[in-house]
């Protein structure tokens, strides 16, 4: 019998009501580690209840000590890198490598979120008129929900809790139920670290789940970090129950490369973004648009590097290229490159002859001479497969990637600073990359997709978030000069 995981409220881990359980599956194995619940909308009442009963205290306890709360999570999770390195590649298939990484961006939401003290400030205007002051402070919300998606079980609901409940608020998690195992460990180290019981839940689950958090009007903001459709139901559900909620969804991410640009750093950057965490990122490169002129150069180089690409378990040594998350996505992966091949794409390094049986993996695939009315330019595939455009120069190459319906990231690959400037200037895209191929901004800088990469006003991350997990009271007060007689 496999572990059934249990929901964590009030400080508790408690048996779902769910009747449906979920297979949670090693990508890499196919081994079924755990089951996740599809909890009901009554475990969200449970959930919330408590959180919001947490609020009254937490949001009175001073900034500088929940602060301190947060440095003291800081250094558990330090101390169990390692251990959430591993378990992420187990439940994601991402390598360790990446896996580590993904730990260490987690990591520093949390060291942004211990700045509380003076994120949480607000202003002050001595004389806004005769013997006249205002001054403006900033208040939590109150019950605040975060769901999130399968690729960075980690560092996504990071980009949320730590910043929610540093400014005061308490918080329900519901993770994908695709890697739900991460949500345990976090918030094991939350408790560890003294956080008070109701200040942090997870309800495991899917869609119900997400309904029960938006309809409760107790919840007052919702994160959601997903794919579009979803974000996109969840932004205008939101709207319904009047809710804030800031939703980040798909991306198509292209990379530009010009004729001065280094083409083995590009190749290298182009395979790293495209091929890393098996493109299953939504900073993932899935367009390289290349100046004509030196298209069959780049493209040497980029197959060459792209064919050295080591494909497998991520807790293997020297592994770069893990698989995907479930057999649905290489089915849907593989239904992507036929359609490829059928528009009329030159299909140059082809995945499926990789593929291997121990788990959903796919190998590079890369198609060249592809077109903008073509559907694998069009969709976000978020599998391991590149598309490469040619185009005449810079300004088609931007209007190329100013046509997607997606503006997360943009990368260019050059050494002439006009053209950057250019590429700066008209590139609709929201995170850019100047010589860097994954242009994840840090904790510090707000996640900043455009278009249908985002529903919302404040982003996760940066002062957004402050603004996002805060509202603010502005006091205009009158102090008359005293009567000194
Ligand atoms: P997903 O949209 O399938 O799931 C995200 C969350 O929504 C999960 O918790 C899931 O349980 C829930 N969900 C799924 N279907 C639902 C429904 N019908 N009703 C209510 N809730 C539902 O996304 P995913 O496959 O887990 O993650 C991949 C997607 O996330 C990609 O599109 C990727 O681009 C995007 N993503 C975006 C960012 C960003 O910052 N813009 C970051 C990471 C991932």
């Amino acid at each position: 019998m496999v572990e059934r995981l249990k929901n964590f409220i009030n400080g508790q881990w408690v048996d779902s009501r769910a009747e449906r359980y979920e297979p949670v599956v090693n990508p890499a194995t196919k081994d079924v580690i755990a089951e996740v619940p599809l909890s009901t909308k009554a475990d969200v009442v449970e959930a919330v209840r408590a959180a919001s009963d947490a609020f009254a205290s937490w949001a009175q306890t001073p900034v500088p000590r929940r602060a301190r709360t947060l440095f003291r999570y800081h250094d558990l999770l330090m101390k169990h890198r390692s251990e959430l390195a591993r378990l992420i590649t187990v439940e994601n298939g991402k390598n360790l490598t990446e896996a580590e990484g993904e730990v260490q961006r987690a990591i520093e939401n949390v060291e942004f979120a211990a700045g509380a003290p003076s994120l949480m400030m607000g202003d002050s205007l001595s004389t806004i008129a005769t013997d006249i002051e205002a001054t403006n402070y900033r208040y939590p919300l109150g019950v605040v929900a975060g769901i999130t998606p399968f690729n960075f079980p980690m560092m996504v609901p990071c980009w949320m809790f730590p910043m929610a409940i540093a400014l005061g608020n308490t918080f329900v998690l519901k993770p994908s139920e695709k890697t739900p195992m991460l949500g345990r460990v976090l918030a094991d180290l939350l408790t560890e670290a003294g956080v008070p019981k109701g200040v942090f839940n997870i309800v495991y689950g899917a869609h119900d789940v997400v309904n029960g958090l938006i309809e409760h009007p107790e919840v007052k903001a919702v994160s959601f970090v997903g794919s579009k459709p979803v974000g996109e139901y969840i932004y205008r559900k939101c709207g319904e129950h009047l809710k804030r909620v800031q939703a980040l969804t798909g991306a198509k991410n292209h990379i530009i490369v010009l004729r001065d640009a280094d083409l083995d750093e590009a190749a290298r950057n182009v395979v790293a973004s495209a091929f890393g965490s098996a493109g299953e990122r939504c900073m993932a490169c899935s367009v390289v648009a290349v100046e004509q002129v030196i298209a069959d150069d780049f493209l040497d180089v980029l197959l060459r590097r792209s064919r050295e690409v080591v494909m497998g378990n991520g807790l293997d040594d020297g592994v770069f290229l893990g698989p995907v998350i479930r057999e649905e996505n290489l089915k849907r992966t593989i239904s992507y490159i036929e359609k490829g091949v059928q528009e009329g794409a030159k299909l140059v390094l082809d995945g499926r002859e990789k593929m291997n049986q121990d788990g959903y993996f796919i190998g590079p695939t890369i198609f060249d001479h592809v077109t903008t009315d073509m559907t694998i330019w069009k969709d976000e595939i978020f599998a391991p497969v590149l598309s490469i455009v040619r185009v005449k120069n810079l300004k088609e190459a931007v209007e190329v990637a100013n046509e997607s319906e997606f503006a997360n990231g943009a990368c260019i690959f050059t050494q002439n600073a006009s053209a950057i400037r250019y590429f700066r200037e008209n590139i609709d895209a929201g995170m850019l990359g100047v010589n860097i191929g994954v242009p994840a901004p840090m904790a510090f800088f707000p996640f900043s997709g455009w278009k249908s990469s985002f529903y919302g006003t404040l982003h996760c991350n940066g002062k957004d978030s402050v603004d996002f997990y805060t509202r603010k009271k502005v006091v205009t007060a009158r102090y008359p000069v005293p009567d000194f007689s």
